[in-house]
């Protein structure tokens, strides 16, 4: 009896999370591989919060799961906070429709009334596996008659309410992913479905809202295939076709086993504010169970969304690589247009460079930072690599101090150089003159090539870099020995992008204040 006004002829697929925890990297891809089957057969994708363990569940997980999705990229068209013809989409805003399906199980006789404690349905399953059998519910109450329960009630017992699974038979799932497989009904338990409060347990509520809400296929970890078969005959008694099940592999850790706290972050929010672009973790995602085609590792939304299939959800776990995610993350990086890539790295150069900087120095910035693009994995990255570029001084480091160090006559050159440089049209330092700052964009993009010179009234890094070869032949000085001492004044490191780039970026205040600091130090 799913409600009415629910479409049946589209696809409708849904993540469930239950809020007692953050979006973790096994529900994220789960609510992907929904979503993209969603997407790619023009279906529905709806959220639905399965809260009935009131112990493990918190509220306060809500926002961050809805976060990291959106974070993702993970839209839903139906859920706790858009609504929908199936709503409300919070189990525990659905009780009385759980009482109600109970009930009918009931007068059906494929529920039953269970008086038992929890103590004598442990102690049932103590003897049971004394005997040798499964330890499961000895299904004492399974036969109670109308008297019986009725004195049990009068004692002041209360009654969950258990499922009557058949003693014999079989009950068989076509998996999307594993194919068909099938299950003796003697190994399964009498399950609980519905607690003396009222409040359902997790496969009893997720039939009624599959049911309800018109799920037709459920991609979900094959943790959950012990789940599915109670799930399938429960939809046979309510007279109705289980969804179609993908029961997936899990996510491995590097060795093999189940990912653990120690392969990967547990709140994929981690992932955002470690500066990995989201695009490059859900693409990487994506890759957890499923491939694109031969060797392409990287794609768009939409070509992923062309060629989803939920059947070709491998069958073998597949090793979370924290390596190949952060490689990823650098190809994403290195693909985004500049001024994408200046606003995604804008919060992680917060301390470091001004919020306002942003607005009247996007050619500095944006100089400065595709410098780096070919050089970061993650945008945290950028914060420490940068520092250089900031302020009058600079702290040379010990590697850099040992190449300054090494040339005796360092102090002298440096000196000279300033001097010279005091005569040449670099531009000013940044911040000085937001408007030059502003139109600086001469440095090549990666991959892309830019006009080298400031063509108008500034010198650019080949200039600069031509002019300090002629200085350094009119000082009789191999440029080769030149530049080391100069990159330890200007920047304190002996790595980063080109000398001359440095030079350009630093302007003329900060790169003379530097040399002479050095070249008195
Ligand atoms: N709430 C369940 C979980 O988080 C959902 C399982 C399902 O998709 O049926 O594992």
């Amino acid at each position: 009896m799913p409600a009415d006004s629910v479409p049946s002829s589209k696809p409708r697929l849904r993540f469930a999370p239950s809020p007692t925890g953050p979006l973790h990297l096994g529900g994220a891809r789960t609510a992907l591989y929904n979503w993209a089957a969603a997407r790619a057969m023009g279906g529905t994708f709806i959220l639905r919060i399965e809260d009935t363990d009131r112990e493990r569940s918190d509220d306060k997980w809500l926002a961050t799961i809805f976060e990291g999705l959106r974070w993702l990229g993970i839209e839903w068209d139906e859920g706790p906070d858009r609504g929908g013809p199936a709503g409300p989409y919070v189990q525990m805003q659905r009780l009385p429709l759980y009482a109600r399906y109970a009930e009918r199980l009931l007068a059906q006789g494929d529920a039953y009334e269970c008086f038992c404690t929890p103590e004598e349905v442990e102690a049932g399953r103590e003897r049971q596996k004394a005997a040798g059998g499964r330890p499961m519910y000895d299904r004492r109450c399974r036969d109670l008659d109308a008297g019986r329960r009725a004195a049990l009630r009068a004692s002041g017992r209360s009654a969950s309410i258990r499922y009557r699974v058949p003693l014999s038979g079989k009950v068989a799932i076509d998996d999307l992913c594993k194919g068909r497989i099938e299950v003796g009904c003697e190994e399964i338990d009498d399950w609980v479905m519905l607690r003396p409060d009222g409040i359902p347990l997790y496969n009893f509520a997720c039939v009624v809202d599959d049911l309800e809400m018109g799920i037709t296929h459920v991609v979900r970890g094959e943790e959950h295939t012990v789940n599915g078969f109670k799930q399938v005959l429960m939809f046979g008694a309510l007279g109705a076709a289980a969804p179609q099940y993908a029961h997936i592999p899990l996510i491995l850790g590097k060795d093999g086993r189940k990912l653990s706290k120690r392969d990967a972050i547990t709140n994929i929010l981690d992932y955002r504010d470690k500066g990995f672009l989201a695009d490059a973790v859900f693409n990487y995602i994506t890759l957890l169970g499923w491939s694109f085609s031969g060797d392409r590792d990287v794609f768009s939304r939409a070509e992923l969304l062309e060629r989803f299939r939920i059947d070709e959800i491998g069958k073998s776990g597949s090793k979370f690589d924290e390596d190949k995610l952060l490689w990823m993350s650098g190809d994403y990086v290195r693909r985004l247009p500049r001024a994408d890539f200046v606003a995604a790295a804008r919060p992680f150069l917060r301390g470091l460079v001004p919020d306002s900087a942003f607005a009247g120095a996007a050619g500095f910035l944006g100089n400065l930072l595709g410098c780096y693009q070919e050089r970061v994995s993650v945008l945290a990255e950028l914060k420490d690599k940068l520092a250089w570029a900031f302020g009058d001084t600079v702290t040379l480091d010990e590697e850099a101090r040992g190449k300054f160090e090494k040339e005796p006559e360092a102090r002298a050159w440096l000196r000279q150089y300033a001097e010279h440089l005091a005569t040449l049209p670099l531009p000013p330092s940044f911040p000085a003159d937001r408007a030059v700052a502003d139109a600086q964009f001469l440095l090549p993009t990666p991959g892309g090539t830019a006009p080298d010179a400031i063509a108008s009234a500034f010198a650019g890094p080949s200039r600069l870099e031509h002019d300090a070869r002629a200085f350094t032949e009119g000082l009789g000085v191999k440029f080769g020995r030149f530049v080391h001492p100069v990159r330890a004044a200007l920047t304190g490191t002996t790595k980063g992008p080109g000398l001359f780039d440095c030079l350009f970026l630093l302007g003329k205040e900060r790169a003379l204040a530097r040399l002479r600091a050095a070249a008195s130090s």
